[in-house]
C-alpha cells in the first residue's frame, strides 16, 4: 500500500479533476490527452497535505525547498504545445514536485521521459509520488539541467520549467531535428515562453506567453 491517497476524496476527488479540466478547456486547451493526463494526475499528492484542498485551483502552490509546483494552466499549455506530435523521446529540466512529469507520462504520444532536478531532496519526493502512481517510462536524476542529460541525448522534446536569462547552449545541441523545446526565457521581472524547432534549416522561435517561472539556477545542492 502506498502513503498517498491516488484517488482523493471532496477538494480532491474526481468531480474535482473534471472541473479543472472542464476550465481548461474554457481557457483553450484542445489537446484530449492533455485534456485526459489532467483528469487522471491526482495533482494533490504532488503538494503539501495540507495545501491539497486547493490543489485543484488555477494556481501555483509551494513545494517546498523554496520552488513551486506550476500553474495547472500552464502545465497543460506547456505539455500541449510540446505534443504537437508524438514525442519518443523527452527532456524535462526541473522535476520540482514531478507534477508535469507525471502528466507528460499520461500523454499517449509521449516515449520515453527524462527529467533533472538540482535540489536532492525534490528528487527523492518526486520519485515516491512517480512510483506510488506506477509511472514506468521516466527517469529522474540529481543533475544541473544546464547540462542537459547528454548521455540520453539528442531529444525530440525539452520542457524547461524553470526561467534561465537565455536558453542554455547545451539543451540546443540536445535537441534532435524535428525536436521542440520549451523554454520560459527572461528574469523575476518578466519572462516569455519560448518554442525552438530544429528544422533542416536550423532552430526557428516562436514566443507565445507571459509566464512567471522561478529562475533556472547553475550547480547542484
Ligand atoms: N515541473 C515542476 C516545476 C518545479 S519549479 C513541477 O511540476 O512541480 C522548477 C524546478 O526547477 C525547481 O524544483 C528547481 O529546483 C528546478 N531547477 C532550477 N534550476 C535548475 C537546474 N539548473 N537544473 C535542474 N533543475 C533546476
Amino acid at each position: 500500500m502506498s502513503r498517498f491517497n491516488l484517488t482523493g476524496i471532496g477538494m480532491t476527488s474526481q468531480r474535482t479533476r473534471d472541473r479543472l479540466v472542464q476550465r481548461l478547456q474554457d481557457q483553450g486547451i484542445t489537446d484530449p490527452e492533455v485534456l485526459q493526463a489532467m483528469g487522471n494526475v491526482p495533482r494533490h499528492i504532488f503538494i503539501d497535505e495540507a495545501l491539497a484542498h486547493r490543489a485543484y485551483e488555477d494556481s501555483s502552490l509551494p513545494i517546498g525547498n523554496g520552488q513551486t509546483i506550476s500553474q495547472p494552466f500552464t502545465v497543460a499549455l506547456m505539455t500541449q504545445t510540446l505534443c504537437n506530435q508524438p514525442r519518443a523521446r523527452v527532456l524535462e529540466v526541473g522535476t520540482g514536485s514531478g507534477y508535469q512529469t507525471a502528466v507528460l507520462a499520461n500523454h499517449r504520444h509521449v516515449g520515453r521521459i527524462y527529467s533533472v532536478e538540482r535540489l536532492g531532496p525534490l528528487v527523492t519526493r518526486a520519485e515516491e509520488r512517480l512510483r506510488a502512481m506506477k509511472v514506468q517510462q521516466v527517469r529522474l536524476r540529481h543533475a544541473d539541467g544546464y547540462l542537459g542529460w547528454p548521455e540520453e541525448g539528442p531529444f525530440d522534446g525539452i520542457l524547461v520549467t524553470a526561467a534561465p536569462r537565455q536558453v542554455p547552449p547545451a539543451l540546443l545541441e540536445q535537441l534532435a531535428e524535428g525536436g521542440r523545446l520549451i523554454v520560459p526565457v527572461g528574469t523575476d521581472n518578466g519572462q516569455v515562453l519560448q518554442i525552438y524547432e530544429r528544422t533542416s534549416d536550423g532552430l526557428e522561435v516562436t514566443s507565445i506567453d507571459q509566464v512567471k517561472f522561478v529562475p533556472l539556477v547553475k550547480g547542484l545542492r
